[in-house]
């Protein structure tokens, strides 16, 4: 079989099957069968396939058309311009999360004081991982800290941050929110600006029956990642208790904390809410994403 056939045949299937973008898709996954640039597939239509190479396409195709996200399929996705390798262990990482990264790094960038930053619920480690990437300071200045209450996403957290050379420059560690970090408070440079940035599980357990055909990819992604409670603000609830213990404890994070939490536009009445709730003299400001949505609130204590 060439690949013009192979091609023919699997983007009749991914049609039938209504998947958006077939061709896309189809080219792709080829690509990762014969680990060969996308040119190559299209310039090479005639170029013969060997059995087994047909047969590994043919189950990547199948699994597309059972909605499994091509991410998880071809093991890697693109953000901030970087490539982070995926799982099913881990979040695939969003494009509305970009907004949060350049929010960190105008903020760490236009500070010059110490800085410790603190990516709750790191996943793939994308955020933490572009931030090392592009802070301009001098590392001595910085700290960063990846926390994950999954060892599995930890894995491929620490897998990337090696990929991108950047793995002694993150502490990753095993913990229950901001939690590794009340407990020993030797993660935190005296007397440094400490930055938060959760990316939490959002999405609550009743929206998840109304997800369309478009959402299917959600079911193959790691459930605990997503999915919070009933109006999916528990984990930032727990997260607000926290901080605010962390600064009762020690009056020196009275000030020195700035907190960036990525919502759903749908809730920002409520998260707006539960942050006047929980620390009564911040400042809060709201972000919208590229697609126009609230997206980050950004709170702030002076
Ligand atoms: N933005 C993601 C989605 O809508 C949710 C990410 C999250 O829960 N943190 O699928």
């Amino acid at each position: 079989m060439t690949i013009k056939q192979i091609l023919e045949e699997s983007i009749l299937k991914l049609k039938l099957k209504k998947i958006k973008n077939p061709h896309l898709n189809a080219e792709i996954l080829l690509s990762t069968i014969l680990k060969k640039q996308r040119e190559f597939i299209l310039s090479h239509t005639e170029y013969k396939l060997t059995k087994l190479q047909i047969k590994n396409y043919q189950t990547l195709i199948n699994r597309r058309i059972n909605g499994e996200p091509i991410a998880y399929l071809i093991g890697h996705k693109e953000f901030y311009g970087f490539n982070f390798n995926v799982n099913k262990n881990v979040l695939i990482p969003r494009p509305e999360t970009e907004l949060m990264v350049g929010e960190a790094l105008k903020f760490t960038n236009y500070n010059s004081q110490p800085t410790t930053l603190i990516d709750i619920g790191t996943g793939s480690g994308c955020i933490i991982i572009t931030l090392a990437k592009l802070l301009n300071q001098k590392p001595k200045n910085q700290k960063l800290i990846g926390i994950d209450i999954s060892k599995k996403a930890l894995l491929v957290a620490k897998q990337n941050a090696l990929a991108h050379n950047v793995n002694k420059k993150i502490k990753f560690i095993k913990g229950n929110l901001l939690q590794p970090i009340i407990h020993n408070s030797k993660f935190i440079t005296p007397n440094s600006k400490i930055l938060i940035l959760a990316n939490l599980p959002y999405v609550c357990e009743s929206w998840k029956k109304n997800y369309s055909v478009d959402s299917i990819g959600l079911k193959f992604e790691p459930q605990i990642a997503l999915f919070t409670g009933k109006n999916g603000l528990e984990l930032y609830e727990k997260l607000f208790k926290q901080i605010n213990e962390l600064q009762n404890k020690n009056y020196k994070f009275k000030n020195n904390i700035d907190i960036f939490c990525e919502f759903d536009p749908s809730q920002t009445i409520l998260i707006k809410k539960l942050i006047k709730e929980y620390f009564k003299n911040a400042k809060l400001q709201i972000k919208k994403d590229l697609a126009g949505y609230n997206r980050l609130a950004i709170i702030k204590f002076q």
